[in-house]
């Protein structure tokens, strides 16, 4: 029989950015901006501060992944700043080549102080992988970012493989079925993280229900209630009624630390 002895826990920062714990191993994905220009929500100092100090619920911070550099889910130098006040064990960027100039100097800092780290901007369609630990695995899958005005915008998405669970993270990926069919054929999706906009659109819904296919469904990427000025809390209640479906659960991550407690079969387990 399958039980339960483990828990992956999952932790909303602000808007995207999301922090992953499981076994003393943290991750955390877009959980560093603090800029304005957008209708999302920024991550507070407050929290910002206990990233640096490891409190709770940033005990654990060893990587940290980027999707794209918009200002809704990277400011490079705040991650600097982090960076600089507690170690990390890697980093996940954007491609340089496309990236601001803030960018370019977090990678000469990051390269002066020797972290490891990767840049990515993969080609639509195509993967890579990571091994970080025993237990802990990233893919990268290319992408473009959603919406035509900013098509020329790559979006890694990222598979998380933690104690046998798969968590994928798309960001703001394109609901383009080419981007995702290859690159998980074979891998059963535990927990599909999107975005409202890609939760809505047909194709969307039609590229989780047909390679997807997680048991879990987490609509992020929400403003928190007090900034949500373009009310995407009405349209995700809407959508998650006319979506529902029997064998997945949805889940809508939309307040400051609002956590999941993701339960890990034991029969995926290695001992
Ligand atoms: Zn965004």
């Amino acid at each position: 029989m399958e039980g339960v002895n483990e828990y992956i826990s999952i932790t909303l920062v602000a808007n995207a950015g999301v922090c992953i714990e499981c076994d003393g191993v943290g991750l955390l994905v877009d959980g560093i901006h603090n800029e304005g220009g957008h209708p999302f929500s920024r991550v507070s100092e407050a929290d910002m501060e206990r990233m640096r100090q490891g409190i709770v619920p940033f005990t654990h911070l060893d990587y940290l992944l980027f999707t794209h550099e918009h200002p809704d889910h990277f400011t490079p130098q705040y991650v600097l700043g982090h960076i600089l006040n507690r170690p990390v064990k890697g980093l996940f960027l954007p491609s340089e080549t496309d990236g601001s100039p803030n960018l370019a100097l977090l990678l000469d800092r990051v390269r002066e102080l020797a972290i490891p780290y990767w840049t990515l901007g993969l080609e639509p369609g195509t993967k890579q992988r990571f091994e970080l630990a025993d237990d802990v695995i990233v893919t990268a899958i290319g992408a473009r970012h959603m919406g035509p005005q900013y098509a020329t915008i790559r979006n890694d998405c990222f598979l998380l493989t933690v104690k046998g669970m798969n968590l994928l993270f798309t960001g703001d990926a394109d609901h383009v079925a080419e981007y995702y069919a290859a690159a998980l054929t074979d891998v059963t999706v535990d927990v599909a993280f999107v975005n409202p906009i890609f939760y809505n659109n047909k194709q969307g819904q039609q590229i989780i229900n047909e390679i997807f296919r997680p048991r879990d469904v987490v609509i992020y990427h929400m403003p928190f209630a007090e900034d949500d000025t373009m009310h995407f809390s009405s349209l995700v209640r809407r959508d998650v009624k006319r979506y529902a479906r029997p064998g997945m659960q949805t889940h809508v991550l939309s307040e400051a630390n609002q956590a999941l407690a993701l339960p890990v079969p034991t029969a995926r387990c290695p001992w």
